[in-house]
């Protein structure tokens, strides 16, 4: 449940986030719906929406799986959302290291210490760091609220890197099998950052894209996180080989669509692509190129993103 108590807590670190927009999965989910629902896809799948990046349940007969655990202040709300529906999950899969992808693994690793967490192996450093730059300022606001000041401090001496970490990882596949569900997972090189991961499930029919997917909003460009908004198109328009019409496909942000979604994101960078390119071929600096607002994509959510998506691309492009 989401009580009183931890909506008022959330509430606050909403209003940091505010106050940091460089941190991007508080601002992000700061954008989304406040509250955590399921959106059942297929018998025995959902989608976890709200809170962070969109999530994706599957239950199985060796218990569930969770693909994606929102950001930080979700975590209690989300083991409650998913306990209720199917259990606690015995597998996790990260497709990034994103707080607002992996800020809830802990509540997992904290109740249930034989659960498994499998994400990309560059992962590995990049999530080390959700500990001081996710947990640590929401545990901060928390602490400043005198309903909550006693569990900040429970969870700021009992928490480490290693409760967000991926225990298990892989380079460019792996295909588990865990009890009636199969899993491929795979790994295509830098786009979104450089550990994205897509889980394909083929008997479900089900395809998480992780954020490589921002439906019919703006793309969040992360160059410090390993980004590559030159390669990112081709990274999705690989991705064409899973699946087929039938699809249903979970992006990381933005509603539940079916696999047109993948060309039309490479679209998006590709034209991205094209207006930089001649900016810059018109003598334009970063700066300038970072402000400018090409049309084509004023009808995207996430409006505020842009120009750090822009400029992200103009750096690519000028090697800098
Ligand atoms: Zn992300």
């Amino acid at each position: 449940m989401l009580t009183r108590r931890r909506f008022c807590a959330i509430a606050a670190t909403t209003t940091l986030a505010v106050a940091t927009p460089s941190l991007w999965p508080r601002f992000a989910w700061s954008q989304e719906s406040p509250g955590l629902t399921l959106k059942e896809l297929r018998d025995g799948a959902w989608a976890v929406l709200g809170m962070g990046g969109n999530g994706l349940l599957l239950r199985t007969d060796e218990g569930p799986v969770l693909v994606d655990c929102k950001v930080f202040d979700a975590a209690e709300a989300l083991y409650d959302v998913v306990s209720a529906k199917a259990g606690a999950p015995s597998l996790i899969i990260n497709t990034h290291h994103h707080g607002d992808h992996v800020g809830g693994n802990w509540i997992f690793r904290m109740k249930h210490a034989d659960v498994s967490v499998i994400a990309h192996r560059n992962s590995l450093p990049r999530t080390a760091e959700t500990l001081d730059q996710e947990a640590l300022p929401s545990l901060a606001a928390m602490a400043e609220n005198p309903e909550t000041t006693d569990r900040a401090a429970e969870l700021r001496s009992t928490l480490t890197a290693a409760h967000f970490q991926a225990d298990r990882v892989y380079d460019d596949r792996l295909t588990l099998n865990h009890g009636d569900i199969m899993l491929e997972l795979s790994h295509d090189g830098p786009g979104h950052t450089d550990n994205d991961t897509v889980v394909f499930i083929p008997q479900l029919n089900l395809l998480h894209v992780g954020d490589l997917v921002f439906h019919r909003l703006n793309g969040f460009v992360d160059m410090s996180g390993g980004c590559d908004p030159l390669r990112w198109p081709e990274v999705l328009r690989g991705l064409d080989r899973l699946g087929d019409a039938e699809t249903i496909v979970v992006p990381g942000h933005g509603d539940v669509c079916d696999k047109t979604a993948l060309p039309a994101m490479a679209d998006y960078f590709d034209q991205m692509r094209e207006i930089v390119e001649h900016a810059l071929a018109e003598g334009r600096t970063i700066d300038e190129i970072a402000e400018m607002k090409p049309a084509v994509f004023e009808n995207l959510g996430f409006p505020s993103i842009l120009p750090r998506a822009i400029r992200g691309m103009a750096e690519a492009l000028a090697g800098s």
